[in-house]
């Protein structure tokens, strides 16, 4: 198009975007509830872990000196039962996995190594420290448990729980609206009359973010109407992030972007260099990120893993806010697109050799159906020419 500037590249938008992130407010939160929430400061251990030197095994502890020998069985220590009193020359104690090392044993010997007859118990030559987990092995008080910026999985819930660690500070959740535009949208399971299709890109955008942290409030679709896209949007500038659908490409009926500008969002970019999501438009009220994402699903989905996302991980605080691209490489070869870089949805098949990418026949933007059969976004960067079968590029997990 003459006298159209050039358009912003991915980082370059994805860049304006951060930008404009104000990190939301921090929040307790029990560590129960703390999978997929961002630490807003770092956890600490509690106590050593394991807090006192432990039976990596069930068998006898005694000490290693002693051994190997018959020993005179004088008690038990069982998890959560420590034996009361210490052990002498020539003794040992029944001990279960878990358990206090009574004090003066230093060895573990497991039970099925030993033999026993009434309270003499034979054990073999064991070396001192054996089958022994040492108090603070696994993390001594105070040390970094996770840290500040972290996105915490399931992992690391079980680390916080078993550091002593109740409640974590993390980042508040966003709050992200959604609002598709468009007067031929009908809910799916709808009967459609002519010129109607089913509302797709409210759910598909729920389903990413919501997998990003964010605590996502669907309003109702609204007709390409002025007076009511503008009313819907209004509410919709009272979220966090405000993410709508359609209705920002250069058509009559294209009216979210100047019913935003009515609404004082000052506009920080519209387009993009990439296929699909290339109308994508983005600007900022206050406290609230506004996404105009186009309409055909692909490109909806796209533009959300590029730029929404982050966001919403940023808002959060994360130390990583993606987009999270993977190496792999390419099973057929792929044309460059001069002006534009492209995200290509192809089948991941693991191979000995690493990750192959297959790209899917049916890139238009409006294919969702063919786009379910995806694992990856392929990035391939603008240029020229082709790039050939075999060649190493980056994807986007689905
Ligand atoms: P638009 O960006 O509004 O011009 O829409 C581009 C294309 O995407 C049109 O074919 C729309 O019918 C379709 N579309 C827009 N919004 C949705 C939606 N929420 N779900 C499914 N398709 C949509
Ligand atoms: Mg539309």
């Amino acid at each position: 198009m003459i006298g159209v500037p050039d358009l912003l590249t991915i980082a370059e938008a994805l860049a304006r975007v951060l930008e404009r992130v104000v990190p939301l407010d921090v929040e307790d939160v029990p560590v129960g509830a703390a999978a997929g929430r961002v630490l807003a400061e770092s956890a600490t251990a509690t106590t050593d872990l394991p807090p006192f030197d432990s039976s990596a095994m069930d068998g006898f502890a005694v000490r290693a000196v002693d051994t190997p020998g018959g020993l005179r069985l004088v008690g038990q220590s069982a998890a959560g039962r420590p034996f009361d009193g210490a052990i002498a020359a020539g003794e040992a104690v029944a001990i279960s996995t878990g358990a206090v090392v009574p004090a003066g044993a230093d060895a573990v010997m497991p039970l099925e190594e030993t033999s026993r007859d009434g309270d003499v118990v034979q054990i073999g030559d064991v070396s001192s420290g054996a089958h022994v987990r040492p108090r603070g092995g696994d993390a001594l008080t105070g040390a970094l448990v996770v840290a500040a910026g972290t996105r915490i999985n399931p992992a690391q819930v079980g680390a916080l729980a078993a550091a002593g660690v109740a409640v974590v500070r993390a980042t508040r959740r966003p709050r992200v609206a959604l609002l598709a535009t468009g007067s031929e949208l009908r809910p799916p399971g709808a009967v459609l009359a002519a010129g109607q299709i089913f509302e797709a890109n409210t759910p598909l955008l729920a389903a990413q973010l919501a997998a990003a942290g964010a605590d996502v409030e669907l309003l109702p679709p609204v007709s390409d109407e002025a007076d009511a896209t503008q009313a819907a949007l209004e509410r919709g500038l009272a979220a966090d992030v405000l993410v709508t659908s359609g209705g920002v490409s250069v058509g009559p009926h294209d009216l979210v972007r100047a019913a935003l500008a009515r609404l004082g969002v000052d506009e920080v970019f519209w387009r993009v260099a990439v296929r699909p999501g290339k109308p994508v438009a983005f600007g900022v009220r206050g406290g609230t990120l506004v996404f105009g994402l186009p309409g055909n699903p692909v490109s909806s989905l796209v533009a959300c893993e590029l730029f929404v996302r982050p966001a919403v991980l940023a808002l959060q605080r994360a130390r990583d806010v993606g987009p999270f691209y993977l190496p792999g490489s390419l099973a057929a070869p792929l044309r460059r697109d001069p002006s534009r870089a492209q995200l290509v949805r192809a089948r991941v098949r693991i191979e000995p050799g690493g990750v192959v990418l297959e790209p899917l026949r049916g890139q238009e933007s409006h294919m969702i159906a063919t786009a379910a059969a995806a694992a990856a976004l392929v990035l391939v960067e603008r240029g020229e020419g082709e790039l050939p079968q075999g060649s190493a590029v980056r994807y986007l997990a689905l």
